[in-house]
Parts: C-alpha cells; sequence; structure tokens
C-alpha cells in the first residue's frame, strides 16, 4: 500500500469472523455503499481480547472470508482481507491495528465499522480514549440495541459530541476535533450473527446465513 491510498477513503472492518456471514458482508456493503468508501479492509482478529477462544482458528477464519470473497460480484472488489493481525503482539488490541495502518496507509479517512452491540462496549476496549484520534467510526444498527442505548454509549467516550442529521441521511455525532461516528439503520430485518451460526452447526442444522462456499468449507473441515 503506497501513495495511491493518500485521501482515500477506507473501511476498516474488524471483527473475529467466527464464521464470516451474510451479516458482516451485508454490513461492509452498505457501509462502502453509503459512506462512499473506496475500499472496505476485513481485518479479522487473530487473538480477540474480549472473546473466549474462537471456535475456529485464526486461519480457518481467514480461508472462510477468502472463500466468502471468491464469490462476490466484481463491483464487491473494493473488499480487502489484510493479515495485519498476524503479524501483530497478541492480544490483538483495536488500537494497535489503527496505530500500524496508520504507518502503513498513507493518510487515508479511515472508517472502523462495527455493529450497534460494539459500540455499547467501545468504552471497555484497551486505550479506547485513542480510537477516536485515530479513526471515524461507523455504526450499523442490529436489533436488540436502542437509540437511546447508542446515545449514552457516545456520551461514555471522550470530548463531546453534537448530534447531526442536517446534511446527511443518516444520524451522525461529530466531535469539535471533526472526529464523527455514522449511524447507519441496517438494510437486515432479521439478526444474523455468528453465535447463531455456531449454535445452529452444534444441533446438526444447515446454516442458511453463511454463502454457500464457506458452508461448504466450514462441512469439510469439519469445523464447530
Ligand atoms: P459473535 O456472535 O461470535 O459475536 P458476530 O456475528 O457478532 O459474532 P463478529 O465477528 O463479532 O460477528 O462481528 C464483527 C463486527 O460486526 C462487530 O462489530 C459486530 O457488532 C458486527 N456485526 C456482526 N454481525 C452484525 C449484524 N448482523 N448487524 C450489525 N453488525 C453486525
Ligand atoms: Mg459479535
Amino acid at each position: 500500500m503506497g501513495e495511491e491510498n493518500e485521501k482515500k477513503r477506507i473501511g476498516l472492518f474488524g471483527g473475529t469472523f467466527d464464521p464470516v456471514h451474510k451479516g458482516h458482508l451485508s454490513i461492509a456493503f452498505q457501509a462502502a455503499q453509503e459512506a462512499c468508501l473506496d475500499q472496505v479492509l476485513f481485518i479479522p482478529a487473530a487473538d480477540p481480547p474480549h472473546k473466549k477462544m474462537p471456535g475456529a482458528s485464526y486461519w480457518h477464519r481467514v480461508a472462510m472470508l477468502k472463500a466468502a470473497f471468491a464469490e462476490l460480484s466484481v463491483e464487491q472488489d473494493r473488499f480487502v482481507l489484510s493479515l495485519l493481525e498476524a503479524e501483530l503482539p497478541f492480544p490483538s488490541y483495536t488500537v494497535d491495528t489503527l496505530l500500524e495502518l496508520k504507518k502503513r496507509l498513507l493518510n487515508p479517512r479511515c472508517y472502523f465499522i462495527i455493529g450497534a452491540d460494539s459500540l455499547l462496549d467501545l468504552h471497555r476496549w484497551y486505550q479506547y480514549q485513542k480510537l477516536l484520534c485515530l479513526t471515524n467510526f461507523i455504526v450499523v444498527s442490529r436489533p436488540g440495541v436502542s437509540l437511546s442505548a447508542m446515545q449514552r454509549a457516545v456520551k461514555c467516550l471522550p470530548g463531546s459530541f453534537q448530534s447531526n442529521t442536517s446534511n446527511t441521511s443518516h444520524q451522525c455525532w461529530l466531535r469539535s476535533d471533526g472526529a464523527e461516528i455514522l449511524l447507519l439503520v441496517n438494510r437486515l430485518k432479521e439478526d444474523i450473527s455468528s453465535t447463531m451460526i455456531r449454535a445452529a452447526l452444534q444441533q446438526g442444522k444447515v446454516p442458511q446465513d453463511v454463502v454457500p462456499p464457506v458452508r461448504e468449507y466450514i462441512a469439510q473441515e469439519g469445523l464447530y
């Protein structure tokens, strides 16, 4: 990555992806479209600090992301897989990942993509005070998380935010230094989560919320 990244708008999508599901693909696509992102980097967590052992190893989770990407149409060639966290110290703290990306990408405008459940947790992330100095955020709503809960979560972050809906179709919280948190209304009516997919697999069901190549990979490797 080099100078061609200058002033690009880059989505950073960190997650455990255990496994990657249609909800992840949908929100990445939605964020790319609605926030005019040139690229979305999927950054699987090598050693997620906030989760007990993932159900699948890092390299299986990476392989499932590759399988999912292989099925995407050409318009989604904006999706790129980043294996950065395999190179960084464990556990994989987002602040370290962002600091490293700052060195590697020349001055992009970054948007870290999270679901609303993660926004509620953000003030517990390691060195969370630094996060909004390193990236903006795109929050995608998730069933069960109310707008008022999200507003309270934003208040737990450093600095004071102004809520702004005037020049955009979506809600946006803006801090005086220019850091922004955009809120997108999830296009999916029903929640999809990796937890539900792992539970379905453990009951011997065929999960419908993963794309076929991922389903095939899980079966072939006997995961979960
Ligand atoms: P798990 O159930 O294991 O926590 P998950 O489905 O939440 O898995 P993660 O890998 O934890 O998937 O998610 C990565 C990011 O994507 C998180 O910020 C999460 O909030 C967000 N996310 C995942 N699924 C959805 C969804 N259906 N709608 C909105 N955000 C989502
Ligand atoms: Mg989750």
